[in-house]
């Protein structure tokens, strides 16, 4: 067993922590004031080749892993959560489609993906349902030249920034009176008629990551555009989260580790009774628990990240690292918030837009309930859902 990182991944690690130093930390906090999707920034993010990670050198890729991928998306995180999202809901869009897709498809969409000049949305979630993908009611239904679509996404991430080149959309295709629902995943591209993101959320956290209702009337696609075999489409968004889940597990340590960063940095500086804060115990105790869950939601991710590389992470690994590590993001952000006394309240404190970006990443890509059920399920208990 070894813990190390190699030197590669080192190497790797360095360069986008020095990036996300430099240019990503700066900016962070005008990017949450002004709520905007930094395109600018996003394809500088794409110029440094982090977009291309884990693709396959035929579409530009660099042919690395799930691991180095978590590795990058944490460093982005340690800086910007909000871009972290955007970053790797595009990556695991992707890789669904580099995965399922066909060869035209991918030609087609995935070198801009792949370099950072363009950006993609996976899209399940309605209005009416999101753990419980069966209740999905958007559909498409067959045409002469091929589908129509109608219905509307809730919540979708990257769904309409100005470089949104398509989003991959779970609907219904059995008919109304089948007997079993079955689905299929679209690549709908920005822009076809009857496809329109709506206007952005306002939202507690994640500013600057772009999320829009996505409205489908009458938008006609043909069969080209089905991902994978018709009917078959669910599995396809569960496993395109699946891989996503990892991702967010890494973009929940990375800000935890910001937590740990600045509480320290902020134990040393701050006098309080005649010396630094830091000296007083109960301060210290805050500071050792941000690090014991910062090192344990570290471990659990990166095994969950490698495992996935040897093809041979379970529904449990991943699962375990999404709850542990975006739960004990909220718990670290909440206790650097109490740390940093009064000015972690300031919007201007960075501790406190981590409290409030990360509160979101216990609920998406399959709450904290839904990750319990399926580790319980995994070892072996009686769970329906
Ligand atoms: C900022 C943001 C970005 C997002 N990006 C995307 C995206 O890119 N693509 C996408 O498809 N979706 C996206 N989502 C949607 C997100 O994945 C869903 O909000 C999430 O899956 C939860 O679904 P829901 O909101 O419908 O809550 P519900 O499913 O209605 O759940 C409500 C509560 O009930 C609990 N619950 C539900 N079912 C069970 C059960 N069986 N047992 C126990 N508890 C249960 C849940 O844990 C939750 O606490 C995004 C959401 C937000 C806010």
């Amino acid at each position: 067993m070894d813990f190390l990182l190699n030197d590669e991944q080192r190497k790797l690690q360095q360069t986008i922590a020095d990036f996300a130093r430099r240019e990503i930390a700066p900016v962070a906090e005008s990017l949450d004031r002004d709520g905007t999707f930094p395109t600018a920034l996003f394809r500088r993010v794409g110029d440094l080749g982090v977009m291309a990670l884990p693709f396959a050198e035929e579409w530009g890729g660099l042919g690395l892993g799930t691991f180095d991928t978590a590795l990058a998306i944490e460093e982005i995180a340690r800086a910007d959560q909000s871009l972290a999202v955007s970053v790797m809901v595009s990556i695991a869009s992707g890789l669904t489609l580099q995965r399922f897709g066909t060869a035209a498809q991918k030609q087609q969409f995935l070198p801009d993906i792949v370099a950072g000049r363009k950006i993609c949305a996976i899209a399940g979630t309605e209005p009416d349902a999101g753990s419980d993908t069966a209740g999905f009611k958007t559909r498409a239904t067959r045409t002469n030249a091929g589908w129509a679509i109608n219905g509307q996404k809730a919540y979708i991430t990257n769904g309409g920034t100005e470089i949104t080149s398509f989003a991959l959309v779970l609907v219904i295709t059995s008919d109304r009176d089948a007997e079993r629902k079955t689905f299929s995943l679209f690549l709908v591209p920005a822009g076809t008629p009857g496809f329109t993101p709506g206007e952005r959320y306002r939202k507690m956290g994640w500013h600057s990551s772009d999320t829009r209702p996505l409205y489908f009337a009458d938008c006609r696609l043909g069969d080209e555009m089905v991902v994978g075999e018709v009917g078959h489409g669910r599995h396809l968004l569960h496993k395109g989260y699946q891989q996503a889940r990892v991702f967010l597990a890494a973009s929940s340590l990375g800000l935890a580790q910001a937590c740990l960063d600045h509480s320290v940095a902020y134990a040393k500086e701050r006098q309080a009774f005649g010396g630094p804060l830091g000296r007083l115990q109960m301060v210290q105790d805050m500071v050792a628990r941000i690090s014991v869950r910062v090192d344990a939601a570290r471990l659990l991710t990166y095994k969950a990240a490698w495992l996935a590389d040897q093809g041979r992470a379970t529904l449990k690994d991943l699962a375990t690292a999404k709850y542990y590590a975006t739960e004990i993001g909220s718990e670290c952000a909440d206790l650097a918030v109490q740390v940093h006394g009064g000015w972690g309240f300031m919007d201007d404190c960075p501790v406190s837009r981590y409290y409030r970006d990360n509160r979101i990443c216990t609920i998406g890509d399959g709450s904290s309930q839904i990750q319990k059920l399926i580790i319980a399920r995994e070892l072996g208990l009686d769970v329906r859902f």
